[in-house]
């Protein structure tokens, strides 16, 4: 079968590609090596990912995008390149047509570099749409209709908060504080309480092991191992779920604020409709434990997860592609 049409979430962290009728074909950490001397591109994705904290320094392990847009243009467009190349083969008969989702707070100069990333890297069509839109619609949200929707995504660079109506984007507002802010807070708190220094895959597999919004009565644990910051020597600890509940606490009340912010900035026709039917999460900070539960206690309005959070903005650029014409509303640029 030929593919004619691509969907990317070009993630901070994670970058998914869509093959509409095939679904998700390809999840990779956005993570490129570089050789420092040469400037050559090592390893791309998981392969990068692994040796996150484990390079000489000789190499340069980064992710490229930062906060949702391109921060070093080359490194993205050979990573754009790297993904289409492994779902598509080296050999195309055909250009594809490509749909990437951008951050709704993109400017236009941002929104440009990914369009010419896209071209450069082989797509006879570029086609953008904002984020939260195409989080709305891979989470099976009737974007379309003229009633309110409001979309949470949580990321790793950003969270972004969108009320959407009839196709469009009414009140947005986004901030730089998600999952990577929450890795950076656990590992502060535990250098502070116990004078341990962890590494940045350890700090996440703790979040995503037993994070917690909340805290539990049934506290879960887990067993670590880090340096210790005095006598330089490796050392194990237990933790418990609360302890990172407390530690992220921080963060999370920054997030809910932008969600505050949000629904004051909400007409209150759509204001009403969001208390009806709740606010949907997305990305991947919905799949910390019980953000549901926090967010939906801290505003009064019903809270839900949205299936596959990671995956929402891949499907959506899929539906899209599918359905130009139903969606062209919500597409922002064509070239
Ligand atoms: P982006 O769109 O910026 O690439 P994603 O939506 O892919 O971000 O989400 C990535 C973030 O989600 C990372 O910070 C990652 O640590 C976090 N994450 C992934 N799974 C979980 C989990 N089960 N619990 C908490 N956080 C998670
Ligand atoms: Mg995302």
């Amino acid at each position: 079968m030929f593919i004619k049409k691509i969907g990317i979430d070009l993630g901070t962290c994670l970058s998914v590609v869509f093959i509409p009728q095939k679904g998700v074909v390809l999840q990779e950490p956005s993570v490129v090596a570089v050789t420092l001397a040469e400037n050559k591109i090592l390893a791309v994705g998981e392969a990068a990912k692994e040796m996150v904290g484990r390079t000489p320094d000789t190499i340069r392990v980064y992710r490229p995008l930062k906060d949702g847009v391109i921060a070093d243009y080359r490194v993205t467009q050979a990573m754009l390149r790297y993904f289409m190349d492994k779902t598509l083969g080296h050999l195309r008969f055909f250009k594809p047509e490509l749909m990437i989702g951008v951050p709704a707070g993109a400017t236009s100069t941002e929104r440009r570099a990914v369009i010419e990333a896209g071209q450069v890297a082989g797509a006879k069509a570029v086609y953008i749409a904002k984020e939260p839109i195409l989080a709305a619609i891979g989470a099976g949200i009737p974007i379309n209709s003229c009633s309110g929707h409001m979309i949470v995504d949580i990321g790793g660079g950003t969270s972004e908060v969108a009320v959407i109506s009839l196709g469009g984007i009414v009140t947005c507002h986004s901030v730089r504080t998600a999952g990577d802010k929450m890795d950076l807070a656990i590992s502060d708190y535990i250098k502070k309480k116990y004078n341990l220094a962890i590494g940045e895959q350890t700090t996440e597999e703790i979040k995503i092991k037993i994070g917690t919004a909340l805290p539990e009565k049934e506290e879960k644990f887990l067993e670590i191992r880090g340096r210790d910051l005095i006598l330089g020597l490796p050392r194990n600890i237990k933790i418990s779920s609360n302890e990172i509940c407390e530690a992220i606490s921080d963060v999370l009340t920054e997030i809910i604020q932008v969600v505050k912010q949000v629904l004051r900035d909400t007409p209150p026709e759509l204001s009403a409709d969001i208390m009806d039917k709740g606010m949907v999460l997305s990305g991947g900070g919905a799949l910390l434990g019980n953000i549901d539960g926090l967010i939906a206690q801290a505003t009064g309005v019903p809270c839900f997860l949205a299936e596959e959070p990671l995956l929402c903005v891949a499907k959506g650029t899929g539906v899209v592609l599918e359905n130009l014409e139903v969606y062209k509303k919500s597409i922002m640029s064509k070239k």
